[in-house]
């Protein structure tokens, strides 16, 4: 890396190239702040895109959740029936080119740490940066959440976690289990049916289908509830558990076939199949882990951010025991539009408490 991009003392670094981070970039350059002068994005990802890069091909943009444009330029015309990992990509990709983003990647972020004087040290196998702010927009993506199952390691047949999953095709003729219950398992056993020999769905907690999508008003209310155990110092909680599951028609016609049918999650797992305490069994082949992510905050383990209770204290996006820290795309903004709009609350925050401060006019091109 030569020139400005090398590694050196800047206003702020943004940590990941997802919705989030790209969020934050846009609205620092947009509020003042210079690329490459005042700040750097580094992300270790391979090409842009964040997590969506990393989904399985069959998750077509169409079938996506609903996802919200990036801030200042809207995502129009993609073609329901392209992955949505090509789709998203694409659209990062010009994004970042369109307002000359200031992205370095691939660079991992190793620790994050105190420098003294107010700043703080962003370490790299590329060299260690320093800022006066960092806005933390790692994801969950890299975080898969396995949990722990009496005889798990016993298991003959395959196992893999829905980071892992490569669409229904490797899974014709098998026994599978699909465990979880948020989208990702639905989307899982809505692909899986007429493929897989047989699938069985385990949860811990019955579903709790909503039957329409979710308004403005159910939104804020889901999101004031990850809030608050925020505020708490809490860990946040699965996005499923506050807004439930959406009963779409492909949902409803699924039910209908049987294809829906839940079990109550299995107390122990055998080298073939699955076992609950009632003494009943099921035979698989596959174990598919639908069983959520866990925000990727390893690298910020030297602040020492956490709270007894396991959760990183927070006041909107900014980390209370270390005020220069925010983070974004976490709990209650685990969304693309939460994402978006903490972009735009840290950077405001920041430049309001006088963290950071645009360039002198005269330094702007
Ligand atoms: C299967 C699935 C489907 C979803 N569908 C929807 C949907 O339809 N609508 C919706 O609103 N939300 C959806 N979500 C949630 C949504 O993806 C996220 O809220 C949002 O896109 C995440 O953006 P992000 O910027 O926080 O993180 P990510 O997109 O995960 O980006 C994080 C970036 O940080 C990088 N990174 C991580 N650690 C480091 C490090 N140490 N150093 C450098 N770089 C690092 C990663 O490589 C990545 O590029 C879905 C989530 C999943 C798992």
């Amino acid at each position: 890396m030569t020139g400005n991009r090398a590694p050196g003392d800047l206003q702020a670094v943004v940590v990941g190239g997802g919705q989030a981070g790209l969020s934050a970039a846009y609205h620092l350059r947009r509020r003042g702040l210079r690329p490459w002068e005042d700040f750097v994005l580094l992300d270790h990802a391979p090409g842009p895109g964040g997590a969506w890069q990393h989904r399985w091909p069959t998750l077509t943009y169409g079938r996506v959740n609903g996802m919200h444009s990036l801030p200042g330029r809207e995502l129009t015309g993609a073609d329901p029936s392209r992955p949505s990992s090509e789709v998203i990509a694409g659209y990062f990709a010009a994004y970042e080119r369109e307002f000359a983003l200031p992205v370095l990647r691939p660079v991992h972020v190793a620790a994050v740490r105190e420098a003294g004087g107010g700043r703080l040290a962003v370490d790299t196998p590329e060299g260690t940066w320093t800022a006066r702010a960092l806005i933390n927009a790692t994801g969950t993506w890299e975080r898969p959440f396995w949990p722990h199952v009496p005889g798990r390691e016993t298991f003959r047949g395959r196992q893999l976690h829905t980071a892992q999953y490569p669409g229904p095709a490797p899974f014709a003729g098998r026994r599978v289990v699909v465990v979880g219950g948020g989208s990702s398992a639905l989307s899982h056993l809505l692909e899986l049916e007429g493929v897989a020999a047989s699938t069985l769905w385990v949860t811990r907690r019955p579903p709790v289908f909503r039957e329409a999508g979710f308004g403005e008003v159910e939104g804020r209310g889901a999101v004031a509830l990850v809030e608050e155990r925020v505020r708490n110092g809490l860990p946040p909680r699965s996005v499923v558990s506050v807004t439930g599951l959406v009963r779409s028609e492909a949902i409803r016609a699924a039910e209908e076939r049987g294809v829906l049918k839940r079990l109550p999650m299995f107390d122990r797992v055998l080298p073939g199949g699955v076992a609950w305490a009632d003494g009943r069994t099921a035979a698989a082949d596959t174990l598919l882990w639908a069983t959520g992510f866990r925000a990727a905050l390893d690298h910020l383990a030297p602040l020492r951010l956490r709270e007894p209770g396991g959760g990183i204290r927070m006041e909107g996006s900014r980390a209370v025991r270390d005020p220069r820290v925010h983070l974004v795309g976490y709990g209650p903004s685990a969304s693309t539009v939460g994402a978006n709009r903490a972009g735009r609350a840290a950077v405001n925050d920041l430049l309001e408490r006088g963290v950071i401060a645009p360039a002198p006019a005269a330094a702007l091109r």
